[in-house]
């Protein structure tokens, strides 16, 4: 049974870490094919939010250097020859329909968010092999996945957790807000600056719900973060409520930040589908620390409840004791934690 249903969820993503699907820098800075992406195909974007489709050039930029890989393709930090601003480019490979589907729903909910909780693309600019590259706002302290690799998985106070949690939040309810369900809320997936901002990126599985409670059916994102419901789609009808399926990414993210490593495994376990589906859908939650308060348990218990039902919703969550009587000081632990990035931080 378990093999049958292993073998119908081809897309998801099982690993911790993504797959890398190397682009060159030779075949990304020549070639000839035209874009199949154009910009004035896409909806228009809200007026507010800075995006143009065709400003830039990629000869208006110089490449500094590799940022990271991801599914979709390689994140370049750029400077624009011109005013000397830095960026963040990333190609879009689209080999095939899915792909190309992928891309074109990633650029149309980054032409709707306007937002300092969520990265911001400042334009999509036709690559000279086919496809297209995001210029995106430059986020100079990685992803909350390296900031915990660079701090040798030391567990992040409680206090800067609360700050965490609540910028996560505020990102993911203008997201819900706005019928954007984001569906691989990760560590990887959130962006830092070294001004302490956490901002929500890669869109890449995310998508627009068009119908007012139109559930999810599909098997996308990464599975180690996806929520029972998710995970296990026969078992709970075939559908899921894709908003509350964030919400236990959020949790399950803020607890690994807790814990310093990913929760539901023992730390330096590589999952396997099996492992991993006991674990998500049949095994309870670890153990806070001992140390952990009264709100912060309850808080993560709230984002974890099996039964999407009974998970509490983004607004909810926001009112939240963990949240709401959060110590200011918070975002200065925060800060701290983040500040050996400061120095490393210049291009
Ligand atoms: P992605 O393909 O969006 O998953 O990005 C892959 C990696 O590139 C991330 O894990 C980050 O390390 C890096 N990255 C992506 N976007 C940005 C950005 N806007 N600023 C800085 N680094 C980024």
């Amino acid at each position: 049974m378990a093999v049958m249903r292993q073998r119908r969820l081809p897309q998801g993503n099982l690993t911790l870490e993504l797959p890398i699907k190397e682009l060159t820098t030779s075949s990304y800075f020549s070639g000839d094919r035209r874009s199949r992406f154009t910009t004035s195909a896409l909806p228009p974007a809200p007026a507010s939010a800075g995006f143009s489709g065709s400003e830039h050039r990629l000869s208006d930029f110089e490449k500094v250097k590799v940022l990271g890989r991801g599914n979709g393709g390689t994140v370049y930090q750029v400077q624009h020859r011109r005013t000397g601003s830095i960026y963040a480019l990333k190609s879009l490979i689209s080999d095939g329909p899915i792909r190309r589907k992928q891309v074109s729903r990633e650029i149309e909910i980054l032409r709707r968010t306007d937002s300092n909780t969520v990265v911001r693309c400042h334009g999509v600019i036709p690559t000279p092999s086919g496809d297209v590259a995001l210029l995106l706002e430059y986020m100079d302290g990685g992803t909350l996945e390296s900031l915990l690799a660079a701090r040798e998985r030391r567990p992040f106070p409680e206090s800067a957790l609360a700050c965490v949690a609540h910028q996560i939040l505020l990102g993911l309810s203008y997201l819900h807000s706005h019928k954007i369900v984001h569906r691989d809320i990760k560590p990887g997936n959130l962006l830092i600056n070294t001004a302490g901002e956490i901002k929500i990126a890669d869109f890449g599985v995310s998508k627009i719900m068009r119908q007012p409670l139109g559930p999810c059916v599909s098997y996308v994102g990464t599975s180690a973060y996806m929520s029972p419901e998710r995970f296990d789609p026969e078992s709970y009808g075939g559908k899921y409520d894709p908003y509350a399926a964030d919400v236990w990414s959020l949790g399950l993210t803020v607890l690994e930040l807790h814990l310093g490593h990913f929760p539901l495994l023992p730390p330096g376990q590589r999952p396997d589908w099996a492992t991993l589906m006991c674990a998500i859908c049949f095994r309870e939650p670890p153990e806070l620390q001992e140390a952990a308060s009264a709100d912060f348990r309850d808080f993560i218990s709230r984002c974890l409840q099996k039964e999407s039902s009974k998970r509490w919703s983004v607004a909810q969550l926001l009112a939240h004791p963990f949240i709401t009587r959060r110590d200011l000081s918070g975002f200065d632990q925060f800060r701290e934690i983040i500040s050996p990035l400061v120095t490393n931080a210049e291009p």
